[in-house]
């Protein structure tokens, strides 16, 4: 595909190039209805298999069972940061989080803004977030209502290798945005787990809740509605009008990773192409990868040149070599590649050519700096 370039963007990501073919073709005319996609009602026949199969798609993935309920909502990530804690957090118990970064930190301030209690159990802060805690740093509150973590951090380019243990009985939330099915998952482990769509699994303006139906009903009933996950259950996510699009690209992608097959080749497609990427950091005295090892993100992989003049330099002169969005978030600096579950071996098999051909270019301008 010559009319395409390497898109290393953290979110909206890159997609699967066969799920956008489809999807163009859907945009004009959905499942041989004479209707596209964008266009069809979301209480007619052809929505409703869409729905359905994207849903069945989803559950097959992680073999989720039918203690959790699937929901496809809007609002992104950020909704989740509020609704959580107005669902699952009364006035008086304590949710504890495991901060690890700029979303965790994130999630925090909404459950302050709500004046509901929150107990850190462990930040990375100390360290500008370069590690995940280790088991002896997590100190729990006594009896949260629940512990929050986020999976993957997008921003810092860390990533819990295996969930935290947690007190016995207390639910498991997690933020798994830029990680959801890029490795297989246990859901049983989880009370709710919530994903925006655009960095793993779709078009931005679609999240993924799975919440365990226990938890459907513990938030109070005089919510906003749109704001209770029992509204949302209640009626398959039809309650309102859904993002029916994201929905369909969603279910696509699904498709698309069980054609791949599934999420432990998933994993090791993305161990693979990660492994090129943090093997020449670590082999290189120009670059260094940000992360500790232990730590590292396969998704999000940030790493520095010598100095930042050299830094915009490789990200300006990578970006006419067709290798775009590699600039880090303003609050880490540096370099960032996000190398998600659609982005092929090929792109980084590019960015590290090219990053070792930079580095022999201007080893000299950085001995000298
Ligand atoms: C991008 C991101 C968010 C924010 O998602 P929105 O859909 O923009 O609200 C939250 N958490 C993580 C881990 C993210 O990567």
């Amino acid at each position: 595909m010559t009319d395409r370039i390497f898109n290393f963007s953290a979110g909206p990501a890159v997609l699967p190039e066969p799920v956008l073919k489809k999807a163009q073709e859907a945009i004009w005319n959905v499942a041989g209805s004479g209707i596209g996609i964008m266009e069809h009602s979301h209480r007619g026949k052809v929505f409703d298999r869409i729905r359905d199969q994207a849903e069945q798609n989803c559950r097959e993935l992680a073999g989720i069972s039918n203690d959790y309920t699937i929901l496809f909502l809007q609002g992104g990530a950020s909704l989740q940061f509020s609704m959580v804690p107005m669902n699952l957090l009364p006035a008086d118990r304590t949710a504890d989080f495991l901060v690890t970064g700029v979303w965790s930190q994130k999630a925090v301030k909404e459950v302050k803004v709500l004046g509901r209690k929150v107990h850190v159990a462990a930040t990375g802060e100390a360290s500008n977030f370069d590690r995940i805690p280790t088991t002896g740093e997590i100190k729990y509150s006594d009896r949260p209502a629940y512990v929050h973590l986020t999976t993957n951090n997008t921003i810092y380019g860390t990533q819990w290798a295996v969930e935290p243990a947690v007190p016995a009985g207390v639910p498991l939330v997690a933020d798994t945005s830029s990680d959801m099915y890029s490795r297989p998952i246990d859901v049983s482990k989880y009370g709710l787990i919530y994903a925006g769509a655009q960095k793993n699994l779709g078009p931005a303006g679609v999240v993924l809740v799975i919440i365990r139906n226990e938890l459907l009903e513990v938030g109070p009933k005089d919510l906003p509605t749109m704001l209770q996950y029992r509204t949302h259950a209640g009626e398959q996510s039809l309650y309102n009008t859904p993002p029916t699009f994201g929905i369909y690209v969603m279910g696509e992608v699904f498709n698309w990773i069980k054609a791949q097959g599934g999420l432990g080749a998933m994993a090791e497609h993305n161990g693979s192409k990660a492994a090129l990427l943090y093997d020449y950091l670590d082999a290189s005295d120009f670059f260094r990868a940000v992360a500790q090892p232990g730590s590292r993100s396969l998704m999000n992989v940030c790493f520095r040149g010598p100095t930042e003049e050299l830094e915009n330099k490789f990200i300006s002169e990578a970006t006419k070599r067709g290798l775009d969005g590699l600039k880090g978030h303003r609050n880490a600096g540096g370099m960032r590649a996000s190398i998600y579950n659609a982005c092929p071996r090929a792109a980084v098999e590019s960015l590290v050519a090219f990053m070792k051909e930079f580095e022999r270019a201007n080893r000299g301008a950085a001995v000298r700096a």
